[in-house]
């Protein structure tokens, strides 16, 4: 829920400026380390869980995420909708760059990018309210923004229409209109940039003007298109009414259903001495992408078997759903990372929204774990000024790249990790994958019989034999040549 009330300050007030920025980059004092002994259990996901796909191809790029519930319906319905969306991106994307143009006005490395994420409300526990928000980035001088709100009853698999959350024929639609309107015109933000031509029309009430409704715990929440209230600059506002302002009008039952309940978290041991640079050559695992619910887990369990350890750089939205895949990483002395909120790429970001990303996932990985992350590695390894300058942590990259996301072949990644790597060198691996769990085993044991120790990035960068320390925005890597 606090995402979504986020986003929905953000789309409303379009332009807010971003302020809490100062945490990122600070380093924490050991008091502070274990303070942070309670976390919020979110029960809005309960029984939900996330599904994501990442490509990195020559000609465009994906990070998609959806989730899936226990009802089989409803999760063919939302994969549906999903590959839809995906399949026309891959389509467009493929047409584009076979034509007889070549992609003019852009670096030669510039890709069309699909990002889709999602919010969940849970206004009771049968009802969830999923936003899903698309970002299509296809060359023109804005990315492409879609929302799309769907709401299921989890029980029957039943998708809500406006009819079955209202009393059809109660005159619901007038009054709705009359209260977005009214809320609209009266935002501050906003007023200077609204036309009321275009603000009425977009308002009146037209069911396909309030189908992107979301119910929360407290309000139904209606989400406006670009260009549907006003210009682009207006974003895609959101309007919220109080269920308690609907009384007579609403034919669901939304009791009101507590997003989160505190659950004590059992504290961090302490850490682990410093490894001591004269005890051998050191290596760092990294995963990216995950955590998963099957496959970190397993990878946990090698690592911990062999006592070694590893940097996991985790994707936010992946993380709310797994706080206790995220505290074991900490408490068996792994790092944790940052592989941005929901997988975008940076580079096609303004600076505050590259803030979001980074400090959204370390907020989360705070709270569950009392540590700042301190170290970030960019989806799909894309750097440019405004990254560097912005993500406020060392940026990571790798030495060997045994690409375990495009293969299924665990003797090969094996064979490319045990053969590549050398002293110093950094492993990039996926969390999200059969076939990468597997590999990891013969990896771990291949490489301590060659006498190398696995140490956590940041312990590898501020041990090493220069013993550099750290700096935020400064890019880290290692050739396989060096
Ligand atoms: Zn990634």
């Amino acid at each position: 829920m606090k995402k979504l009330l986020i986003f929905c300050i953000v789309a409303t007030v379009c332009i807010a400026a971003f302020s809490v920025w100062h945490a990122v980059g600070q380093p924490l004092q050991d008091s502070d380390r274990y303070a942070y002994l309670h976390e919020s259990q979110s029960t809005r996901l309960d029984g939900i869980d996330i599904e994501s796909a990442f490509y990195d191809g020559d000609h465009y790029v994906y990070g998609i995420h959806y989730p899936s519930t226990g009802n089989a319906a409803i999760n063919r319905d939302i994969k549906g909708l999903v590959y839809r969306y995906l399949d026309s991106f891959v389509q467009e994307a493929e047409k584009y760059y076979d034509g007889p143009e070549p992609p003019g006005g852009f670096s030669a490395n510039w890709k069309y990018e699909l990002n889709i994420d999602y919010d969940i409300a849970r206004p009771a526990p049968d009802i969830v309210s999923i936003l899903f928000s698309i970002v299509e980035y296809t060359g023109g001088a804005h990315p492409n923004h879609k929302i799309l709100a769907k709401t299921y009853n989890l029980d029957t698999g039943q998708a809500y229409s406006l009819d079955d959350v209202f009393i059809k024929d109660s005159g619901y639609l007038d009054q709705v209109s009359e209260m977005a309107y009214a809320q609209l015109k009266g935002n501050r933000d906003l007023r200077e940039y609204l036309d009321d031509e275009w603000l009425k029309e977009g308002t009146a009430p037209k069911p396909e003007h309030y189908r992107h409704f979301i119910l929360e715990e407290d309000n139904i929440a209606f989400y406006f298109d670009y260009y549907q209230v006003g210009p682009y600059v207006v974003g895609q506002p959101c309007v919220r009414v109080p269920y308690t302002a609907l009384g007579g009008l609403l034919q669901v039952d939304t009791p009101g259903y507590p997003q989160s309940t505190e659950v004590p978290l059992t504290p961090l041991p302490a850490p682990s001495p410093e490894p001591d640079p004269g005890d051998g050559p050191m290596v760092a695992l990294t995963f990216d992408d995950g955590p998963h619910d099957e496959y970190t887990p397993q990878i946990l369990d090698v690592l911990k078997a062999h006592d070694a350890v590893a940097t996991f750089f985790v994707v936010g939205n992946r993380a709310q759903y797994y706080p206790e895949l995220i505290h074991r990483m900490a408490a068996e002395g792994n790092e944790i990372g940052i592989h941005t909120w929901d997988h975008k790429d940076l580079t096609k970001l303004g600076a505050e929204e590259i803030r979001k990303e980074v400090q959204d996932t370390a907020d989360l990985v705070y709270g569950i774990t009392g540590i700042w992350p301190q170290s970030m590695r960019p989806p799909y390894a894309t750097i440019n000024d405004a990254v560097k300058q912005n993500v406020g942590l060392p940026i990571v990259m790798w030495s060997v790249d045994p690409q375990d996301w495009a293969t299924q072949d665990t003797d090969a990644i094996i064979d490319h990790v045990l053969e590549n790597t050398r002293e110093g060198h950094i492993i990039l691996m996926h969390d999200m994958y059969a076939h990468s769990a597997a590999a990891l085993e013969d990896i771990v044991t291949g490489l301590q019989e060659k006498g190398y120790r696995f140490v956590t990035v940041s312990q590898l960068l501020n041990l090493s034999e220069d013993n550099l320390q750290t700096v935020s925005g400064t890019v880290y890597r290692k050739q396989p040549s060096e």
